[in-house]
C-alpha cells in the first residue's frame, strides 16, 4: 500500500520575528520534512545560497513562471515578488513527506483556498519593539526597507487570528518546542 499523503504546514510571521531561525531548527530536528524553497526577485543577503534559501531570479523569469502557471501562490512583498513553485511541493506531499512553507499572509490565503487541509501557524514577536530591534540587529535591510517592513508587520499582525495556531517567538527553544508539538513530527536520530 502507498504511503499516506504528507501534511502541508504554512508558517507566516512579520519580517524579523524569527521565522527562518525557527524553521532551520525544525529542519534539523524533524525527519521527512521538506522545506519549500521559494523563488524571489529580492537580492540575496550575505550568506544566502541560491537553491537553499531561495531561488534568486529576475523579474522576467518570475513573470514567465506566472504565465506558465508554475506557482502554487505568489505575492509582492515590499517591492519584490516571492512565490512557491507548485511541482516540488505536490511531489513531496505525494511521496508522503510533510512540507513546510515560509510565506507571507497573502500567500497563505491563496494556498488555503486551494488546499484547505493546510495547517497554518503564525509566529509573533513578544512585542513590536522587540520586532524592530531584531529587524535592525539583523542588519540586512537599509533604513527605508526596515520602515516599510515594520509598516507591513503591523498590518500582518491583524491577520494572526485567521491562522490555526499562534506561537510567540520569545525564546527560540520554546517556540520550536511548541511547533514540534503542533506538528507531531518524527524526530531525526542523533
Ligand atoms: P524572519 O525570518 O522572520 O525575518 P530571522 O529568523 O531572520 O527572521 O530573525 C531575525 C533576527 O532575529 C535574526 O538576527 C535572528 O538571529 C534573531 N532572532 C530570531 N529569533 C530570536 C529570538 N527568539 N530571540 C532573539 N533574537 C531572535
Ligand atoms: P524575506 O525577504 O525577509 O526573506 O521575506 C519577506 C517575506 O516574504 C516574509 O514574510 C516571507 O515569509 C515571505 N515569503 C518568502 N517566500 C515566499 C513565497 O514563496 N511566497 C510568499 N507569498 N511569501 C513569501
Amino acid at each position: 500500500m502507498g504511503k499516506n499523503r504528507g501534511r502541508l504546514y504554512i508558517i507566516s510571521a512579520p519580517s524579523g520575528t524569527g521565522k527562518s531561525t525557527v524553521i532551520q531548527r525544525l529542519m534539523e530536528t524533524c525527519k521527512d520534512l521538506y522545506f519549500s524553497v521559494s523563488a524571489t526577485t529580492r537580492p540575496a543577503r550575505p550568506g544566502e545560497v541560491h537553491g537553499v534559501s531561495y531561488y534568486f531570479i529576475t523579474h522576467e523569469e518570475f513573470e514567465k513562471h506566472i504565465q506558465q502557471n508554475d506557482f502554487l501562490e505568489y505575492a509582492e512583498f515590499v517591492g519584490n515578488y516571492y512565490g512557491t513553485l507548485k511541482a516540488p511541493v505536490l511531489a513531496r506531499l505525494e511521496e508522503g513527506k510533510d512540507v513546510i512553507l515560509d510565506i507571507d499572509v497573502q500567500g497563505c490565503k491563496q494556498v488555503v483556498a486551494a488546499m484547505p487541509e493546510a495547517i497554518t501557524i503564525f509566529l509573533v514577536p513578544p512585542s513590536m519593539e522587540e520586532l524592530e530591534n531584531r529587524l535592525r540587529a539583523r542588519g540586512t535591510e537599509d533604513e527605508e526597507k526596515v520602515k516599510m517592513r515594520l509598516v507591513r508587520a503591523r498590518a500582518e499582525m491583524l491577520e494572526k487570528d485567521n491562522y490555526d495556531y499562534v506561537v510567540v517567538n520569545d525564546v527560540v527553544d520554546k517556540a520550536v518546542e511548541e511547533i514540534l508539538h503542533i506538528m507531531g513530527c518524527d524526530i531525526k536520530p542523533e
